[in-house]
């Protein structure tokens, strides 16, 4: 899970910096009185050199970052996205705040978009498709991106969850056309809240940032009150402050991943011989972030049993089962267009997901765990898993 374990006295002093040196607060201008001060600027840079990628922008959140993402492609009414049916609903809000119509595909073992279905939703309107790393584990990527390619599909990842994974060397997130990130208190690392696009493409990099900032173009030989525009924005600025902590969070982003790979490992050492689990699949050369560990059991009530059970022992679960409905495309129906798309009704839509969701169960990883939890995590499950 998280970064906001280890929030102290580095994102303090970042911070501090800005109130000891220039007190601005805006990402823009003031240039005369921001003593060399340019926080948000500097997260960026620091963040294209750690993911390896040549244009970075930071926005306010992980759910603007996918608008922003798809405002760059030249994506609205009219044209179709597919994404995964297990995912935040911030990915289909982005989707039907552009103006597009979401087309939801079914997830298989990896709990992430399943390549076979995803083929069968593309039609003459599918203009891209948002593939997530959902809870950290790297999506099927090499049997996406050649599809996409087929079909000249855009390929967005929203590595909300996959901040610092990598697939076969790649990192995630630099895979794809563009990928997002958020920086919301319970992602890997944390500006309270925030989010970054990142691409290799200048022309998708000018889009977003113009967009993201009204339409400012930030033309360098014009001052910011006279600035050109080509097209219409919004604002989605990231601010100071948040670039400040971010900046600091960077800096702890591979002790994050390694401490919770790590406290995956220990945990998978002391439940993987009980009977009746089987484990999340994962792409060949996946490795994630360790976010959650999850595995399936044989049906609905075992999962919830296996919840019952942690809770007694003072463990949780995270997400599978308790926070389905936040995080499943077929309990939506407070999305109109989803609905519509799927004949009026997602009580029966995506089966397979909903097959396999019900009977997963995802243990949280946290950086700093107390020596006892993977015992009392073996004996929670032992008692239920006979
Ligand atoms: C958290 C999350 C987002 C949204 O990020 P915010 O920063 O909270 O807006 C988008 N997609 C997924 C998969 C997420 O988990």
């Amino acid at each position: 899970m998280p970064g906001f374990e280890l929030i102290g006295d580095e994102e303090f002093q970042e911070i501090k910096e800005i109130f000891e040196k220039s007190r601005i607060l805006f990402r823009h201008s003031f240039d005369p009185l921001r003593n060399g001060v340019y926080k948000v600027k500097d997260f960026e840079q620091a963040f294209a050199q750690r993911f390896g990628v040549d244009y970075t922008l930071a926005v306010t959140s992980g759910t603007a970052a996918l608008r922003v993402a798809l405002a760059a492609l030249g994506i609205g009414p009219g044209d179709e996205v597919i994404t995964q049916s297990f995912t935040f609903v911030a990915t289909v809000e982005a989707i039907i705040e552009s103006g597009a119509t979401p087309i939801i595909a079914e997830v298989d073992e990896t709990l992430n978009l399943d390549p076979e279905d995803l083929r069968r939703k593309i039609n003459s309107r599918t203009k891209a498709v948002i593939v997530v790393h959902m809870l950290g584990t790297p999506a099927r990527m090499a049997q996406i991106l050649p599809i996409a390619q087929e079909h000249r599909l855009a390929v967005i990842e929203d590595t909300a969850w996959g901040c610092g994974g990598d697939l076969n060397g790649k990192i995630l997130g630099t895979i794809g056309d563009i990928g997002t990130f958020s920086f919301d208190f319970a992602k890997t690392m944390t500006t309270g809240e925030g989010g970054m696009v990142v691409t290799g493409d200048r022309g998708l990099y000018e889009k977003a940032a113009a967009y993201h900032d009204h339409g400012h173009e930030n033309n360098p030989s014009l001052p910011r009150w006279e600035d050109s525009r080509s097209g219409s924005g919004f604002n989605y600025r990231m601010n100071e402050l948040q670039g400040a902590v971010g900046l600091a969070q960077l800096k702890k982003l591979d002790q994050v991943v390694a401490a919770q790979r790590q406290n995956r490992d220990e945990i998978l050492e002391a439940i993987k011989d009980l009977p009746g689990i089987q484990l999340r699949d994962e792409p060949a050369g996946a490795h994630g972030t360790a976010d959650a560990l999850v595995f399936f059991v044989k049906d609905h009530a075992m999962a919830r049993a296996c919840r019952e059970a942690l809770l007694q022992e003072g463990v949780g679960t995270k997400i599978l089962p308790e926070a389905i409905t936040w995080h499943f495309a077929g309990t939506w129906d407070h999305m109109s267009s989803l609905v519509k798309a799927n004949g009026g009704d997602l009580a029966r839509a995506f089966p397979k997901s909903r097959e396999l969701l019900g009977r997963a169960v995802a243990l949280p990883i946290v950086v700093k765990m107390a020596q006892d939890i993977p015992q009392k995590i073996r004996s929670a499950l032992g008692a239920v898993l006979q």
